[in-house]
């Protein structure tokens, strides 16, 4: 059986092409700035790995979901011989709000609150639920599945999830602790717990996605229990260019001594902060330890502040869950970096957290970075997105319901 994952962002189409029998990826690509100049559409056959690449005016996702599809059946790079093939269609939803607290086949009623939902995601709701609307128009009669970024967190208790402002805020318009990343999370904590042969259902575990953005999550007896973003993806770790924590009173500082606007401000922490506003000098975190090894000081400022802000969360969910056995890293920096690894771990000894350098010079692969004698685990997971939500859109066209 394949599967077709999309993942639709505000100027661009992420996608893969499954075999289910074998779990393998057939193809996978990209269709980039979409309704911007310079449009392109990148993609790879992964047996022979044979790769495509055209520039082409690409004006609109609806546009963009056509150009897959040409690829897909094309002669010399296409997967599938006809659309017919693809028996379903699997979406990367950013917020799935309190409806959703796993996934689903998206019917009428379901894409009404993936749009409704929008209030919450302006910048990812819309695209994901035109995503949708596109297949259907193309594909009728094919299910889709929407598997959200908020639903493994929708396990929180309200006293994780409530932030202290006046109750009416949740109650009306649902202010509270979303939480994201979570597909990541529930992935790569049941990834190694796998590859340590426990149940994932025993074990206290804390996983790190570190990533352009980045979360971590405690995750209790297999659910989560608190995760570091919240309302938006901009609460918790510094990322590349989000500030993460900061005291909210710096906001009407601003308002009232810079007389900025909700705009400027939204911009100031989004894109202008986290590793690029400490540095100067890049979001990237590659470029950030390139120049603190060359002595820039404000690049590794930046890498001091993310590290210890990332121990920091790592102590208070140890103490949420009342223990850790398994810290795992995931995502861009947390599968690369042994640099951003073993800082954040350093002096974490007392709890029980014991690093090996040498194993932690791993990179890009899964690997279990601890000393052997550590009471708590440390792996690094590479973490598949697009896998999970294949495996959930088959298992619910299949009839069982959403993980
Ligand atoms: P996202 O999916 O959130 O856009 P990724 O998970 O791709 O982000 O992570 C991007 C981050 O990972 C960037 O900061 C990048 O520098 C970092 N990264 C990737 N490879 C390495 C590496 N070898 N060493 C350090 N950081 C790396």
């Amino acid at each position: 059986m394949k599967i077709l994952v999309l993942n639709c962002g505000s100027s661009s189409i992420k996608y893969q092409v499954f075999d289910m029998g074998d779990e393998s990826v057939l193809a996978k690509g990209i269709v980039e700035r979409i309704g911007i100049e310079g449009s392109f559409l990148d993609h790879k056959v992964l047996q022979g790995e044979q790769e495509f690449k055209q520039e082409e005016d690409i004006p609109d996702h609806s546009r963009g979901i056509k150009v897959v599809f040409g690829i897909l059946v094309d002669e010399k790079f296409g997967v599938i011989k006809s659309l017919d093939e693809i028996k379903a269609v699997g979406h990367r939803v950013a917020h799935g709000g309190e409806y959703f607290p796993r996934s689903t086949m998206v019917g009428d009623e379901e894409l009404r609150k993936i749009e409704e939902l929008s209030r919450l995601a302006p910048l990812h709701n819309p695209h994901n639920a035109n995503g949708i609307k596109t297949v259907k128009e193309i594909l009728p009669g094919v299910p889709q599945v929407a598997v959200f970024d908020t639903s493994f967190h929708q396990s929180m208790e309200k006293a994780a999830y409530v932030y202290p402002l006046p109750y009416k805020f949740y109650e009306e318009m649902g202010v509270r602790r979303y939480g994201f990343h979570g597909t990541s999370h529930k992935y790569v904590a049941q990834k190694a717990a796998e590859i340590l042969q426990k149940r994932v259902e025993d074990l206290k575990i804390i996983t790190l996605h570190l990533g352009n953005g980045a979360s971590v999550t405690a995750i209790k007896n297999g659910k989560s229990i608190d995760t570091s973003m919240g309302f938006t993806p901009l609460e918790g770790l510094v990322m590349g260019t989000r500030c993460g924590d900061i005291d909210p009173a710096i906001i009407t500082f601003l308002q009232k001594n810079k007389e900025w606007d909700a705009e400027k401000i939204d911009n100031l922490l989004n894109k202008e902060s986290g590793l690029l506003g400490i540095s100067g000098i890049s979001s990237d975190s590659r470029d950030i330890e390139e120049a603190a090894a060359k002595g820039e000081k404000r690049a590794q400022l930046a890498i001091d502040i993310t590290c210890f802000r990332i121990k920091k969360y790592i102590g208070a969910y140890a103490a949420a869950m009342g223990g850790v056995d398994l810290l795992v890293f995931t995502a861009g920096i947390g599968e690369n970096s042994s640099i951003v690894r073993e800082k954040a771990v350093e002096g974490l000894e007392f709890l029980g957290i014991k690093i090996d350098k040498e194993k932690n010079s791993v990179r890009g692969q899964l690997a279990e970075v601890s000393i052997k004698e550590s009471p708590v685990k440390i792996m690094v997971v590479p973490t598949d997105e697009e896998l999970v939500i294949a495996r959930d859109t088959a298992k619910i066209i299949n009839g069982f319901s959403g993980s």
